[in-house]
């Protein structure tokens, strides 16, 4: 068995892939298929190709168990390292190893937004999700709350938050920094995002 799946079988079966999805497609890669068919041809995240990254890892899984079968009749079969090929070893087993980016309900927790029509107070669901609001929503960030919003220097990595309508403390967690980098002033090279800019795939 070769050590890794080359270049040009993954990018063919990667052209495959998107033609599963959309048979009249002429994008070459997944993600470029993601980004049109969830942008302009409004389908949902179920209906839309996987990410490269979790496409290159079920290619491996699929490389590894179709050896595995070819292997079935042999006496003294080598075995592939598992590890290699789209599996990782957790306290209750092997179990598939998805992808090799962030979980997307982590890293898309920024792309958040309200539409709240008479201010942002409890019901807000920026409010709800603990972050200060932005250009995204329907107030435009210039909700009242926002204001008390301030960034810390990096290094004490302090946030401080906000009342919300019951009174509670809201806000400090430090979820804040991710998406609120310079709400007040701006520090080179954090963008209004923060530091980790939209996701990549969306
Ligand atoms: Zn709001
Ligand atoms: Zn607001």
């Amino acid at each position: 068995m070769p050590s890794e799946v080359s270049e040009g079988s993954r990018s063919l079966i990667e052209r495959f892939g998107v033609l599963m999805y959309d048979r009249t497609s002429e994008c070459m890669e997944v993600n470029n298929a993601r980004e049109h068919l969830f942008s302009q041809k409004s389908r949902t995240l179920e209906n839309i190709p996987p990410t490269q990254a979790a496409l290159k890892e079920h290619i491996k899984r699929t490389c590894f168990q179709a050896n595995l079968w070819n292997q079935l009749l042999v006496l003294d079969p080598k075995i592939p390292e598992a590890s290699d090929w789209g599996w990782t070893k957790e306290s209750t087993g092997w179990q598939p190893f998805w992808t090799a980016l962030p979980e997307a309900s982590k890293s898309c927790h920024e792309l958040i937004q309200c539409n709240c029509q008479k201010g942002c107070t409890g019901r807000c669901t920026c409010v709800k999700a603990g972050l200060a609001c932005t250009e995204l929503c329907f107030c435009s960030g210039d909700c009242v709350r926002v204001q008390s919003f301030t960034i810390a220097v990096p290094e004490s990595r302090e946030v401080q938050g906000y009342q919300d309508a019951e009174g509670n403390m809201r806000g400090t967690g430090s979820e804040n920094l991710l998406r609120r980098g310079s709400v007040e002033g701006s520090q080179p090279g954090v963008n209004r995002w923060g530091t980790r800019g939209l996701h990549p795939i969306l």
